[in-house]
């Protein structure tokens, strides 16, 4: 081709993550002539981090209650591409699936592997990656839109913006895209941490930071309770942490932007009933008549978990157990099962693992994700105004808004 030459894409996306390779191969394989504009040295830089590095890459249950969003929306998404046709799109490229309760994984056990299959089939379909490439500028004509950018100017007939929002901003997705993207008149909703721990305050954290136990959190926002979850919660230095709290954060992160009273309840015996567990600490009390009542919870709770409840119960811990009254044993009962804490912020973007708002999906067309104020312009992946819980769903989203927008070029 001569300098001067002006090359035209059919597609170009903006972003090698997981929406944007899932795009571009998509529309390959319909024979387009497809290019990736990444502003980073490398694609798929997140996915690496995916997963604890094994890339949970979707799961078998897919159901819209497993995200936030419009569930018109979502239902149409994942009807378009299900659980099945993800584990066939990654067998296709040489992903076998491993199943762990549900949560897919490949069997390699190396996100790595994910990352590589995609580039190997991006290779293989002549689909061209412009790395570390800056674009300054987005401008649409009637038949084209043109990216300028630090390395000349790149045209393609379809523009598709994959670029993510701001969790983990140092793996790409850094927001840098967001005034070009005001500019071509679009909105966003407000953009919120999630799937990320929270400062609180009502627990003695700095004492039990470190502690990992199986319990149940509820989310509280002006007392009311909005979600609630099982599993092993961390007790950090900062307040908590760990997949139950993650799958309530949506909640949480909203309260706070919304400067409403957000609280978390946190119970550690969640398999007892109320009966069942005063009848156990009266059990304890009288086998342990003549023991301190700081060995009452050993074996039932975590002793720097204890410690904290028989702080907040206001007993002294070098008492017989014996001297405990009833009224304070049902208060031991009772924090064991509810001890509420007051979230005073989200964690910052760098430790969340998704965002909450972006794009409003009445700003697109739901059959092929294209935008409704700028002609030929797509926007996928965590960019919309989705976001799903932890167990492979927001890469399950991805994948999919990649390929309906991929499909309809
Ligand atoms: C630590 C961690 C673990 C996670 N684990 C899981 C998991 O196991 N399962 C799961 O389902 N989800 C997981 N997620 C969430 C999941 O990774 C994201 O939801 C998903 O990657 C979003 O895909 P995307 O294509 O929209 O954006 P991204 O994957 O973030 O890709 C955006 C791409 O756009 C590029 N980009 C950004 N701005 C520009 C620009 N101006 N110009 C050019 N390129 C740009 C970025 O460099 C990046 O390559 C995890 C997230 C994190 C941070």
């Amino acid at each position: 081709m001569g300098k001067n030459t002006k090359k035209q894409w059919d597609l170009v996306v903006i972003g090698a993550g997981a929406s944007g390779m899932m795009a571009a191969i998509t529309a390959a394989r319909a024979n387009k002539k497809v290019c990736i504009i990444e502003k980073l040295d490398k694609a798929g830089k997140k996915l690496l981090a995916t997963g604890n590095g094994k890339c949970n890459y979707t799961n078998a249950v897919m159901h819209t209650d497993c995200f936030h969003g419009e569930k018109d929306f979502i239902s149409f998404v994942l009807k378009q591409f299900s659980t099945e046709d993800c584990l066939d799109f990654f067998h296709s490229i040489g992903i076998y699936p491993k199943n762990k309760n549900g949560y897919y994984y490949p069997n390699s056990e190396q996100a790595a592997s994910v990352v590589n299959a995609l580039l190997y089939e991006l290779e293989r379909l002549e689909v061209k990656i412009c790395y570390e490439t800056v674009i300054k500028d987005i401008v649409p004509f009637e038949n084209e839109v043109c990216m300028e950018t630090n390395k000349g100017n790149i045209y393609g007939q379809h523009v598709i913006i994959a670029t993510g929002l701001l969790a983990a901003p140092k793996l790409g997705s850094d927001g840098s895209l967001f005034d070009v993207i005001k500019s071509l008149g679009h909105r966003f909703k407000p953009i919120l941490p999630a799937l990320c721990g929270f400062y609180c305050k009502g627990m003695k954290f700095k004492q039990i930071s470190g502690v990992r136990a199986q319990g149940s959190v509820g989310a509280y926002i002006d007392g009311e309770k909005y979600a609630e979850d099982t599993g092993e919660i961390q007790f950090t230095d900062y307040g908590l942490s760990g997949i139950p709290v993650f799958q309530i954060s949506h909640y949480l992160s909203k309260g706070l932007y919304e400067k409403r009273k957000v609280e978390i309840k946190v119970n550690l015996l969640p398999d007892f009933d109320k009966k069942q567990l005063v009848e156990e600490l009266d059990y304890r009390c009288r086998i342990g008549a003549s023991m301190p009542v700081n060995t009452l919870l050993n074996g039932l709770v975590n002793q720097k978990l204890a410690d904290m409840i028989f702080d907040k119960a206001g007993v002294e811990t070098d008492l017989y157990q014996s001297c405990l009254s009833e009224s304070q044993l049902l208060k031991i009962a009772g924090l064991l099962q509810d001890i509420t804490v007051t979230v005073t912020n989200y964690r910052d973007y760098e430790f969340a693992q998704v965002c909450t708002g972006g794009i409003p999906l009445m700003d697109v067309d739901y059959h092929t994700l294209a935008s409704k104020l700028v002609p030929n312009i797509q926007f996928t992946g965590e960019i919309l105004d989705v976001d799903g819980i932890c167990g492979g769903y927001n890469l399950h989203f991805a994948w999919a808004t990649g390929y309906i927008a991929g499909r309809s070029i």
